[in-house]
């Protein structure tokens, strides 16, 4: 089916001001974009009245973990489910993230092997409703006794070898992203956010095979030498890169075409925030939460004067952090890391679909591109929060496909 919107602003993706006009899309890709008072073709097409509201490219979650089992819905103390649950529950956040504008999720990490590649399956059937997503294998640090994750469900072998055999294996079973704790993580364990996890040896053997494999490698990397070893690794994505110093800057920009940052400020911003039950200690976590803002909001100025391709993304999942809120992560990049609204809405669209590896059709509404976009009542450009109540978000496009109809009850 073919579809018109008229009567709306149009915020492309690019970074400029919306602007009055209409939009044409046909079967899954958009046809026309034009300027008012152009009109596009009606031809055989259903038209639709924004009501004056803004049509923008469909979010992007740079750090997704759907199977981090909290979200807007429903509060789960802890991130252990049993397996039938787990796998419930992270059907059900693919489809939280999309009723809540992110058209498109790259995960950041699973706490199961094979979940989130047969749950892709499922999304590219269009039998369940999510985001475009990049499934991840299981998050993995290095076998140890105090790990820092819950998943310890698929463990490796140390060294060069065994670094090889399972970022292979994650290929073979479907995974397109594979995901290290390069650097610890001090919010867990105090100080563990400058310790190494993995060798050189290792970083560039899993990078190696990762090539060989057709794989993206996804870093957890706090210390400068985690970004720089996973920068030398050819590691897509690192996330944080909190005490990155000079030359991991440099050696970041000098990759600027090849490699992402999210700085994952929704985390930080949610610890400082939560108040959590009396049994529950989180005085180390908000230590650590306020020394990585600060850090943060003085690393991604640096990082965007270089020319880094920075994201929005902020870890949602956890019970005070939940999947659903991730809209959330623009205000805190307006607040604190000295972007504009709509450059962050740049960031979330345009560079999201780059770091989708979809830069030529997906993150802006172009010509040819694919039709994946929401109608919000109010400006997003002149206040991001208005992303943050789902009843703003009037119609959901996907792959030309409404998810959400415009007049449908919120
Ligand atoms: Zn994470």
């Amino acid at each position: 089916m073919n579809h018109v919107f008229t009567n709306v602003s149009i915020f492309d993706g690019s970074g400029s001001p919306p602007f009055p006009g209409e939009l044409r899309v046909e079967g899954n890709r958009i046809t026309e974009v034009v300027r008012s008072p152009a009109q596009v073709s009606r031809d055989a097409a259903v038209v639709i009245d924004g009501g004056a509201g803004v049509l923008m490219p469909g979010l992007v979650e740079a750090h997704a973990h759907l199977t981090w089992p909290t979200s807007v819905e429903k509060f789960v103390p802890g991130m252990y489910l049993p397996p039938e649950e787990l796998a419930l529950t992270a059907a059900r956040n693919a489809r939280i993230l999309l009723d809540h504008g992110f058209t498109s999720a790259y995960s950041a990490g699973s706490l199961s092997k094979k979940l989130e590649i047969s749950l892709n399956e499922h999304l590219v059937s269009g039998g369940l409703p999510g985001p475009r997503l990049i499934p991840s294998s299981v998050e993995r640090e290095p076998p140890n006794e105090t790990a820092l994750d819950p998943g310890h469900v698929a463990e490796h072998a140390r060294g060069a070898e065994g670094m090889r055999e399972f970022v292979k294996e994650c290929a073979e079973i479907g995974a397109k992203a594979v995901k290290f704790l390069i650097s610890g993580e001090s919010a867990l364990k105090p100080g563990a956010s400058l310790e190494l996890l993995y060798s050189e040896d290792e970083l560039m053997a899993a990078g190696e095979q990762a090539r060989l494999s057709g794989v993206w490698l996804t870093g957890h990397a706090h210390a400068a030498q985690a970004v720089k070893l996973g920068v030398k690794a050819g590691f897509r994505v690192l996330y944080h890169c909190t005490y990155a110093d000079d030359e991991a800057i440099e050696m970041l920009a000098s990759h600027k075409d090849e490699i992402f940052v999210a700085p994952t400020i929704g985390i930080v911003q949610a610890t400082l925030d939560a108040s959590p039950p009396p049994h529950f200690d989180m005085s180390n976590m908000k230590a650590d939460a306020a020394i990585v803002l600060e850090r943060q909001k003085a690393l991604v100025p640096k990082l965007r004067a270089r020319g880094v391709k920075l994201l929005p993304g902020g870890d949602y999942g956890f019970p005070f952090n939940p999947n659903g809120r991730n809209a959330w992560d623009l205000e805190l990049w307006v607040r604190h890391l000295g972007y504009s609204p709509a450059e962050a809405l740049h960031a979330a669209t345009a560079l999201g679909g780059e770091l989708m590896g979809m830069g030529h059709e997906l993150g802006q509404l172009r010509s040819g591109f694919l039709a994946d976009l929401l109608l919000v009542a109010g400006d997003p450009t002149e206040d991001v929060r208005v992303l943050q109540d789902k009843r703003n978000l009037k119609a959901i496009m996907k792959d030309g496909a409404f998810h959400k109809t415009p007049g449908a009850a919120s």
